[in-house]
């Protein structure tokens, strides 16, 4: 079988446990046979990381630059437990995502995958809702500290952040065509969250005119006010919340839409590149099982959408239709094989009442879906 050519490489970064295994398993059926799958390949793997003293997360974000499209896998941010688990660990490494993000700066855009038979847990939602997740600083950079009868915290964030932040909202919301919502506590957080009002503002001055053309529309309210209108609204907008807004309301956003593992995630940096990944983790609870000789039901959807996600991408800056035009058809196999009735374990219990749902474990789904391929 004719196999299509890439002309550039994706940065492929492999990462941990459960979707480590799935990781191979995506590209040994679902890609491999149609695509000549060129990438640069980084293993943030935790022994990787720790053999490499975390040099190899930095290459990895560094080799995004330069190739402009990655595709990552979930890795481990090792805390306290992973410590005692890795004993070989000589350090407690900083969170790869953390560290890609602030080398590429940018803006994480979260996005669930919705399918007809999963009725979202909000009734109204009919579309889906992005979350736009400022990446840069706040309490995830923060100083903190403890005196005898108090605690502190000083944090931080760059206007040129804050402005690049603006700028890939208001870019991504005229690329999809959809309002832009963005929220803050400016009534009580004066200066600091103040300003980012006031630079989203300032900002949408250049983007007015292809607003008006599109007729989308550009909206800031407070925070509680938007996490009010967001459980009573249609959905199909993008919400910009700073960091920590966002690693909260992304989550609430998934799982009332369904699971975890259904929600695409992409950073987007302002220089233009790009990093694709799933928005769940490392699922551990599954990878015990798999090394117990069992073969778990982890749903691989958010995995393979990112690696269609970076595979389109590519596409698109190089010319490559087949490639563009692969991603596509990758995406409806997989919701194809959804819609069928065959899924794995976490969204059977989801769907709507009277659905026949057939469970199957990892494997069978993926190659479920590989039938749909050929
Ligand atoms: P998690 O891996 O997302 O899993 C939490 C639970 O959600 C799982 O135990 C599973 O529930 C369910 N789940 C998540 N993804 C699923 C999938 N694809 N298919 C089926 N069920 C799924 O989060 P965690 O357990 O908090 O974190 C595990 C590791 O991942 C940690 O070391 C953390 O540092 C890392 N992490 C990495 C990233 C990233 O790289 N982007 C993000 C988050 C967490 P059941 O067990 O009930 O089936
Ligand atoms: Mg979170």
């Amino acid at each position: 079988m004719h196999r299509i050519e890439m002309s550039a490489p994706l940065v492929e970064i492999d990462g941990d446990e459960m979707t480590r295994v799935l990781w191979q398993l995506i590209k040994d059926e679902l890609l491999m046979p149609f695509i000549d799958l060129k990438t640069e390949y980084y293993d943030l793997g935790l022994q990787n990381r720790n053999k490499t003293n975390d040099q190899v997360t930095i290459e990895a974000a560094n080799a995004i630059k330069k190739h402009i499209v990655g595709v990552k896998c979930a890795t481990i941010t090792p805390n306290k437990q992973r410590m005692d688990e890795y004993p070989e660990l000589t350090e407690m490494w900083k969170s790869p995502n953390a560290t890609i993000r602030s080398i590429l700066d940018g803006t994480v855009f979260r996005a669930p995958i919705i399918i007809d038979c999963i009725e979202p847990t909000v009734r109204t939602w009919e579309k889906p809702i992005t979350i736009a997740r400022h990446a840069y600083g706040d309490v995830y950079m923060a100083t903190e500290h403890k005196t005898d009868d108090a605690v502190w915290l000083t944090q931080h964030n760059n206007l040129a952040s804050i402005r690049s932040f603006a700028k890939a909202c208001f870019e991504y919301a005229i690329e999809t065509q959809q309002d832009l919502w963005f929220s803050t506590k400016d009534t009580i957080s004066k200066i600091y969250d103040g300003e980012f009002k006031a630079i989203f503002e300032n900002e949408f001055e250049n983007y007015k005119k292809q607003f008006e053309t599109l007729g989308i529309e550009y909206f800031y309210t407070l925070i509680d006010d938007a996490v009010a209108r967001v459980v009573r609204c249609k959905g199909g907008f993008i919400w910009a919340c700073k960091n920590y807004d966002g690693d909260v309301m992304s989550d609430m956003i998934s799982s009332a839409f369904g699971s975890l593992a259904m929600m695409t995630s992409v950073l987007v940096s302002p220089d233009g590149n790009f990093a694709y990944e799933a928005a769940h983790g490392t699922v551990t609870r599954h990878y015990y099982r798999y090394l117990d000789a069992q073969k778990p039901s982890t749903n691989p959807i958010a995995t393979i959408f990112a690696w269609t996600g970076a595979l389109r991408k590519r596409g698109e800056l190089d010319g490559n239709t087949p490639l563009a035009q692969f991603a596509s058809k990758l995406e409806n196999a997989s919701l194809d094989t959804l819609k069928s009735g065959t899924m794995t374990a976490d969204l059977a219990p989801l769907t709507k009442t009277g659905f026949n749902a057939h469970v199957v474990n990892s494997w069978e789904f993926i190659s479920e879906i590989a039938k749909k391929l050929v």
